[in-house]
């Protein structure tokens, strides 16, 4: 099973890529832990990469390039992965189709998880985080019992600059402007799968399996 997982910031995509991980015992790749992975094991493209990341930069696609076709050689990927977080262009969607069919791998579906904006944005800037323990709570989906402070160890609930609504919706652009493209990318290849993200996280997972299963 070799998944592509796409969505906004906020869709649930971390909740599912676990519940898929747990089932089917593949290995969750998301483009962050890879690097970090590549530059902690230092092999050659890891220290490439660390040197535009320590200059503040961006790694250059062929560097990315390099490390998605390293890690998806390696042997706990052989069975199926979780792709999380690549590609993100489609001059990338375009390098990733080579290594799949290097390693002869047919991906069985890129699956959007679909939530609208207006929801995303109630449910990021809802979120609320304890200062002291680092719980996390929403102001209406999950509430602390006194506003404000934590249930667990009493200490203050604040916002993170990251999930202010005027943040949030420039990510959700960003995101838009980057997606549209690979959407329309893999919908040419047919294997294009959008799953309702409005919905109990369980029916999400469902309606998931049941579009991988097809
Ligand atoms: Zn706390």
């Amino acid at each position: 099973m070799y998944i592509l997982l796409m969505g906004p910031p906020g869709a649930g995509k971390g909740t599912q890529a676990e519940k898929l991980v747990a089932e089917f015992q593949i290995p969750h790749i998301s483009t962050g832990d890879m690097f970090r992975a590549a530059v902690k094991n230092g092999t050659e493209l890891g220290k490439e990469a660390k040197k535009y990341m320590d200059a503040g930069g961006l790694v250059p696609d062929a560097v990315t390039i390099g490390i998605v076709r390293e890690r998806l050689a390696q042997a706990d990927c052989s069975k199926g992965f979780i792709l999380d977080g690549f590609p993100r262009t489609e001059e990338q969607a375009v390098a990733l189709d080579g290594i799949l069919q290097d390693l002869d791998i047919k991906l069985t579906g890129v699956v959007n998880i679909g939530v609208p904006d207006s929801e995303l944005v109630s449910r990021v800037t809802g979120r609320r985080i304890c200062k002291v323990c680092g719980a996390t709570y929403h102001i209406v989906y999950n509430p602390s019992k006194v506003e404000g402070i934590c249930d667990k160890c009493g200490g203050v609930l604040y916002q993170r600059d990251d999930d202010k609504e005027e943040t949030v919706k420039k990510r959700l652009e960003a995101y838009h402007d980057q997606t549209a493209p690979l959407i329309d990318y893999y919908k040419k290849q047919g294997v294009f799968i959008d799953i309702a993200g409005m919905q109990d996280i369980n029916k999400v997972y469902s309606d998931l399996l049941a579009a991988i299963k097809k």
